[in-house]
């Protein structure tokens, strides 16, 4: 048959919420020049999506496409761009398969059934075998049942069973679709409202900003929970309170709730406590005497988070101590020492008075937020295709490094890799977690962006 199958589900099919089955896998195609790649990638995302090749100026390396098949969603990468000068073929085969190994779920190797299995195929083979991801091997431009048979003569390629298709004509890809579906990694389902523990927070800062006094203003105004919560199990140390609606647990509390008195010494024991509670904890809330200036050991705190990929939130506790001019010299404090956190959530708050208590649960709950952020792979792609189009990396070495693919590798906090031509500079990399920010949020928490250069 011909074009019988529409091979991407409409729009109006239910899609899991990617943002409760995790990260959308990547299936990325590779194969030699004009085995059929981007027919393959156009058949798959049914042609519902630009064709690359038709904007000119636009390199085909490495392009994501969304793709959905019966109610499952997954990102295809199509491999096609090749390197027009490369002198070495067969290597620059296997520099694209590897790239397109590390970040991938599963690969889909083509072969070409009317020419056969070539040297290059066999290097490419080499690359994909080491790798130990799993990987359907697709003889392309099985136009008919001749062709179809021949098919049988790449097994000797070593990986497994060959598929043979038309991707120009349609033959077999739906059966391919359904095996891709099967190679990909199983997404189970979070059901929504399934019970989960309370968020844990850390109530974190330098001795005598306000911790103790925080924590009794929160039990006594937030209703402290006694009694422990169905189906969780809280650690002695810690504590449970009621906030805008919710129960929250405040990890490491039992030596503020004693309050500890500060001897000498004490700092090292305090730091002990902090790193601990970080630790511990989802978020931190680092409070900061809005009174005082900003301390080396207040930025101590802070980094302490940030190092430990905790969602943080600072709040200028003793707001009842700020008149106009204190406000004046914290404004320039928080310019100069808070530059590197202006992705930080600040509430203005007095543990004396009760003053904007309320605001912490809301930033709390956006800074989570952030921390479990996901961008999916296309999306993120093709933003980072348009920065580095627009502002590329200052030429190194004669030549500019450029990105090659992008992926989220994780979230809780979000960490990104980029496969690049070579190495990039600190400031470049500030550059893109800036234009990150600005285009997809990720308020209230630290992001890691890691380079992998090609060798
Ligand atoms: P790529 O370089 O691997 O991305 O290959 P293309 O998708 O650009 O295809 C190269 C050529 O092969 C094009 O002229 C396609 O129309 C043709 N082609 C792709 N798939 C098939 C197929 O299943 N059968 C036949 N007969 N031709 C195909
Ligand atoms: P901790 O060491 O961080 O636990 O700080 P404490 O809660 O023991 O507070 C240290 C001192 O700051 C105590 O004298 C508190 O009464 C005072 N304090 C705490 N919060 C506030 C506030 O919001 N406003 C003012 N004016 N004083 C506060």
């Amino acid at each position: 048959f011909e074009g019988g199958i529409d091979y991407a589900s409409d729009s109006s099919s239910p899609i899991d919420d990617e943002s409760h089955t995790g990260p959308v896998p990547v299936v990325a195609v590779v194969g030699r020049p004009n085995v059929g790649k981007s027919t393959l990638v156009n058949r798959i995302i049914g042609r519902r999506q630009a064709v690359v090749e038709d904007v000119p100026g636009v390199t085909r390396d490495r392009v994501p496409y969304d793709a959905q098949w019966t109610g499952r969603r997954f990102t295809v990468v199509d491999t096609g761009g090749w390197e027009p000068d490369a002198k070495d073929r067969a290597g620059a085969i296997a520099a694209q398969a590897e790239i397109a190994v590390q970040t991938a779920d599963v690969v889909i190797f083509v072969v070409d059934v009317t020419v056969g299995a070539t040297d290059v195929d066999e290097a490419a083979v080499k690359m994909l075998r080491r790798s130990h991801k799993p990987v359907i091997l697709i003889a392309n431009k099985a136009d008919n049942q001749n062709l179809e048979l021949e098919a049988v003569s790449l097994w000797s390629l070593g990986l497994g069973e060959p598929h043979p298709i038309s991707a120009l004509h349609g033959r077999g890809s739906g059966d391919l679709l359904d095996d891709i579906l099967r190679a990909l990694p199983p997404t189970p389902p979070i059901i929504e409202g399934a019970p989960r523990g309370p968020r844990r927070i850390a109530l974190v800062g330098r001795p005598n900003v306000g911790k103790s006094s925080l924590l009794n203003r929160m039990a006594k105004e937030e209703r402290a929970v006694v009694d422990s919560v169905a189906g969780t199990t809280v650690d002695p140390v810690d504590s449970l309170v009621e906030m805008d609606g919710e129960i929250w647990q405040l990890v490491d509390t039992a030596g503020l709730r004693k309050r500890v008195h500060q001897a000498s010494g004490t700092e090292y024991y305090a730091a002990l406590r902090t790193a601990g509670a970080v630790e511990a904890a989802e978020v931190a809330v680092v409070l900061l005497d809005a009174g005082d200036v900003i301390s080396e050991q207040d930025q101590r705190v802070i980094t302490q988070v940030i190092e430990s990929g905790r969602a943080l939130v600072i709040a200028f506790n003793k707001w009842d101590l700020v008149d106009e001019d204190r406000r004046f010299y914290l404004d320039k404090e928080i310019d100069r020492d808070l530059k590197r956190v202006t992705w930080a959530i600040r509430v203005n708050i007095s543990a004396k008075t009760g003053r904007a208590v309320d605001k912490l649960a809301p930033a709390v709950r956006r800074a989570l937020a952030g921390w479990e952020q996901r961008v999916p792979t296309g999306a993120l792609n093709q933003w980072l295709t348009a920065l580095t189009q627009g502002t590329p990396h200052p030429v190194r070495g004669g030549r500019a490094p450029r990105v090659l693919f992008a992926t989220q590798a994780g979230a809780a906090p979000p960490r990104f890799v980029l496969f690049t031509t070579g190495p990039f500079d600190a400031g470049y990399l500030r550059f893109i977690e800036r234009k990150l920010r600005e285009e997809f949020g990720f308020e209230g928490t630290p992001i890691e962006i890691s380079v992998k250069p090609r060798k």
